[in-house]
């Protein structure tokens, strides 16, 4: 019994991947779960500030 094998949960779907050289995602269970975990980490450092171009109450309806 000299199998064993790590089995961690995908940080994006929480499926079970096993952590071996084959799962080349690993952590994550597949490539599209790697890129959204990525796709959140960089829209957390960039952070834009909501655009306010237009705020409410400025737009003032056409005077027909
Ligand atoms: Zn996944």
């Amino acid at each position: 019994m000299s199998e064993t094998v790590r089995i961690v949960a995908c940080p994006t779907c929480r499926a079970e991947v096993r952590w071996e050289p084959q799962s080349r995602y690993r952590p994550f269970c597949s490539e599209r779960c790697r890129l959204i975990d990525l796709g959140q980490w960089a829209s957390e450092s960039y952070k834009v500030p909501a655009q306010e171009e237009s705020p409410p109450g400025e737009t003032l309806p056409p005077t027909h």
